[in-house]
């Protein structure tokens, strides 16, 4: 399992979480008891960092869970009985519980799961046109799978204390400082908007940041073809990812919707 990819997905889960991820249950149980003002100034610090706020969130968010659900389903019985009755994750948090995860533990893991599956398929009728279905709906989806849907939770809770921080100076300017959101998280906060006025406020702001990176876009290709790499500034440099970004959301999160 120590594979490349393997290990690129755990990159990429580590380096979206940056250095403050704290560990396990414990990272949980302080989450749950942070106060209104902590939950600010986690708000806060999250604009001050690259990337979408809310893609930035819930990576941090699925990281944490995973960390403590690969230690439990190491350990754990009632656990890995839970997990084999839930049918395991979907493909992508799948991915990423082994990115936390050691060969060992995945080998404690997943032996009751399998079990499950075996005497599942096992059951089903060998007519094509009657197994293909069953089959296919044990792959889980982004409706049945736990982290999907704790993130979805997550994505409402987190979004609806972001619009109640643009309603003050203090945030806007905050938010204007910031990377600005991800199309798909602009759809979110617009959902939870309370007034036109929020909306007009983040609607503009996207436009704007939207139009400043087809900018730095334009002036980063414009440097290269001309052999004047040394030009380039941090913004420019930075413009083909955080352009991505902007479009499609952070590469953790791409769940198909
Ligand atoms: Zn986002
Ligand atoms: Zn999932």
């Amino acid at each position: 399992m120590d594979s490349l990819e393997t290990r690129d997905q755990a990159a990429v889960v580590r380096e979206a979480g940056g250095q403050t991820f704290l560990s396990g249950s414990k990272a949980q149980t302080e989450a749950k008891a942070g106060s209104h003002a902590d939950q600010q100034s986690d708000l806060l610090s999250d604009l001050q960092k690259s990337g979408c706020p809310v893609c930035n969130h819930l990576i941090k968010t699925a990281f944490e869970f995973l960390c403590e659900r690969q230690y439990k389903l190491s350990d754990d019985d009632p656990t890995q009985r839970a997990f084999a009755d839930q049918l395991g994750f979907c493909p992508l948090h799948t991915w990423q519980l082994a990115a936390v995860a050691s060969p060992l533990g995945l080998s404690l893991a997943y032996p009751k799961l399998l079990e499950r599956l075996s005497t599942i398929l096992s059951s089903f009728s060998v007519e094509p046109s009657e197994a293909a279905g069953p089959v296919a709906a044990l792959v889980r989806s982004p409706e049945s799978c736990q982290v999907c849907r704790l993130l979805e939770c997550e994505e409402r809770a987190y979004t609806a204390r972001f619009c109640q921080s643009l309603a003050g100076p203090a945030g806007r300017d905050a938010y204007r400082r910031s990377c600005g959101l991800c199309l798909r998280h602009l759809a979110s906060l617009v959902v939870a908007s309370p007034a036109a006025e929020v909306t007009g406020f983040l609607l503009g702001e996207a436009a704007r940041r939207f139009d400043q990176t087809a900018q730095d876009l334009r002036n980063y290709a414009l440097k290269r073809r001309a052999g004047r790499r040394v030009l380039v500034t941090c913004d420019e440099d930075e413009a083909p990812l955080r352009a991505l970004v902007c479009l499609a959301g952070h590469k953790a999160l791409c769940v198909p919707r």
